[in-house]
């Protein structure tokens, strides 16, 4: 089992085990297993997510032994951050991982605060036929500790705290849920980032059974479904993932997470120009979701030279969005963020790897 987990370590370029990938029980359990008190786990996370050093020299309140059992056990290796595109609301980060797999991260300034999209595998199996990111087969899910250093390397570069983080960057997270749980719980610790729950947003394509195991995390994390069409015909067309769970098994799903969370969903539907975005799709929209409580996000295409999806038109978006509006749902459009600078899902990664 330990031969087998040094294995994958090294294919991930890293021999030991990374530190930001330990929850704080982890450590706990660590420094119990070395004879130490627990409360050394607290000290660690507090020079890693506080004072946020980078060496384990640096830990100036642990003892000598301590630090020598740490560096032995551990790695505190960060990712590169191989490209940086920036504008005034956003920047796109390309992150080189120690295997030399490349993922992306956007931030988002907003009028609330600082927002992080970030990647959840390197590639992506779900196959939708409009995003830049399935372009590219998973490879491998991100370690916990690969999406932390999303975080804490992007607030190094611009030297501010991020607020909200969305897991909607490359991959499909309930495709690497453990990892993604482990990752909720570091970044929600109040000793660790400290992220309220209600600030960290989850974005599945529609894995049935893990929406259900979802709703049963400690965590008031918000879901966000890629919802896209109204019916099983034009959403089979454009996300396979359909044919394994269609809306007669997916809307079930979302029904039975809303009455025990008591939380509201949001639907993401891209807006794609004849496809998607007829009045009659509106209507069988509304049809779909009435009476669940969510609300929908209108998101303008982000059109990339790989595929002949196009944005639908301005007014269409429009009238999408009045008709909607008018049968009393909730409906937003999606601000439009870095679409000058590749910030659609995945384009900068493939530009980087061509492919
Ligand atoms: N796999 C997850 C999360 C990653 S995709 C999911 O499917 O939700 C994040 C969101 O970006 C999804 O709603 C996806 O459909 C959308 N997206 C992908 N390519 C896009 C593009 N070119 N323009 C606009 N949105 C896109």
């Amino acid at each position: 089992m330990e031969t087998k987990k040094k294995n994958k370590r090294k294919e991930l370029g890293e021999l030991m085990k990374n530190i930001y990938g330990e929850t704080l029980k982890d450590l706990e359990e660590y420094f119990l297993s070395l004879g130490e008190k627990k409360f050394k786990a607290i000290q660690v996370y507090d020079w890693l997510y506080k004072k946020k050093v980078s060496s384990f020299d640096d830990f100036s309140n642990v003892k000598k032994t301590v630090i020598d059992n740490l560096k032995k056990d551990y790695s505190i290796n960060k990712l590169t951050i191989s490209k940086v595109e920036r504008d005034k609301e956003v920047n796109k980060y390309l992150f080189e991982l120690n295997d030399k797999r490349y993922v992306e991260s956007v931030l988002m300034r907003h009028d609330y605060g600082l927002s992080i999209c970030i990647s959840s595998q390197v590639g992506c199996n779900m196959g939708c036929k409009f995003c830049e990111s399935g372009r590219l087969k998973k490879v491998r899910n991100l370690e916990a500790y690969e999406m932390i250093l999303q975080i804490l390397q992007v607030e190094e570069d611009i030297k501010e705290k991020i607020t909200h983080v969305v897991i909607m960057g490359i991959g499909e997270p309930f495709d690497n849920y453990d990892n993604i749980i482990k990752f909720i719980e570091i970044i929600n610790n109040p000793r660790g980032i400290e992220l309220g729950s209600r600030h960290i947003t989850i974005s599945t394509c529609g894995i049935v059974p893990k929406i259900d195991e979802f709703s049963t995390i400690p965590f008031q994390v918000n879901l966000a479904i890629s919802l896209h069409a109204p019916n099983n015909e034009i959403r089979n067309k454009l996300m396979p993932i359909n044919k394994v769970y269609p809306l007669e098994k997916l809307i079930p799903a979302i029904k039975r997470y809303i009455s025990k969370t008591n939380r509201r969903v949001t639907f993401e539907y891209i807006m794609l120009d004849k496809v998607n975005d007829t009045e009659k799709c509106a209507y069988e929209l509304c049809d779909l979701l009435r009476g669940l409580n969510c609300y929908i996000n209108l998101i303008p295409y982000n059109e990339t030279n790989n595929f002949e999806y196009k944005r639908s038109k301005k007014g269409t978006i429009l009238k999408f969005y009045d008709i909607i509006k008018s049968r009393g749902l909730n409906v937003t459009i999606r601000r439009e963020f870095g679409s000058k600078i590749s910030a659609a899902c995945g384009q900068l990664r493939s530009k980087k790897e061509d492919v």
